[in-house]
């Protein structure tokens, strides 16, 4: 069957891909952003500017800011579940006792950090472990509504091998593809994929220097030269400018739908 080619991407492009990095690592700044600059592509870095001394921990960030990558929020406190506690340590406080009040003035406090030092319209967010839910049981309750207000788009988890729709996906709960210890063909396997299907590959990478949530540099590599060489047919560009896109393509087909 014929692959569908509609220009729905910038540039004319058949698919669209954000490469995703979260928590700031050393390695991202050792590595990511210069085998990223090293072929001219932009992505999306994503902070948590915690502690007193938040300005100078990411005063390295500021060059990455100015090359054109985005800075994305990932919350001030990156609360996740807790039951990712050890059994023998209950561990803090977690999604599970955290409020909806408690999460809105976590991303406030987060972001007006952020736009102290990153300023900029319409930035993303990544949520902490994926999780996008405060409370448990009876109680629990999605704090995407917060997200929608502050951010121009929020990144979660998904199923394997899906990816996000420019039109259909909710632009606060994008799917992200948890990258970890996959290999470059996999993940050029994926891209390919996701191209096929005129969509947006969101990746998420923790190290690209190996470790639980890492994959290699090698693989990483791999993936890079596709974008780069295939940059005629996939767009590769931080998560808040093609969820602009989106928003963009959204509004022209309702003012289509509205016309008579
Ligand atoms: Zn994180």
């Amino acid at each position: 069957m014929a692959a569908s080619h509609s220009p729905l991407w910038p540039d004319d492009c058949h698919g669209a891909v954000s490469l995703t990095f979260d928590d700031g690592l050393p390695d991202h700044l050792r590595r990511a952003v210069p085998l990223l600059d090293d072929r001219g592509l932009r992505g999306t870095f994503y902070l948590c500017p915690k502690g007193d001394n938040f300005a100078d921990r990411l005063a390295p960030w500021r060059a990455v800011f100015e090359a054109g990558h985005e800075i994305g929020n990932h919350s001030l406190s990156h609360t996740c579940s807790r039951n990712f506690q050890p059994a023998h340590d209950p561990g803090p406080v977690g999604l599970e006792h955290t409020t909806l009040d408690e999460m809105g003035a976590d991303l406030a406090a987060a972001e007006g950090r952020l736009q102290e030092l990153f300023p900029c319209e319409g930035r993303s967010f990544a949520y902490p472990c994926y999780q996008s839910d405060v409370g448990e049981g009876p109680t629990r309750q999605s704090y995407v509504p917060l997200v929608a207000k502050l951010f121009v788009a929020g990144r979660t988890g998904g199923e394997y091998g899906f990816f996000n729709h420019p039109y259909n996906v909710d632009l606060h709960h994008l799917g992200g593809i948890a990258a970890e210890r996959m290999p470059g063909t996999e993940l050029v396997g994926l891209v390919e994929r996701c191209v096929r299907r005129g969509h947006w590959a969101v990746f998420a990478f923790h190290s690209i220097d190996g470790g639980r949530l890492g994959i290699n540099e090698f693989d990483f590599e791999e993936l890079l030269d596709h974008l780069a060489e295939n940059r005629h047919r996939i767009c590769t560009a931080p998560v808040a400018e093609l969820a602009k896109h989106c928003r963009a393509l959204r509004a022209l087909r309702g003012d289509a739908e509205a016309s008579p």
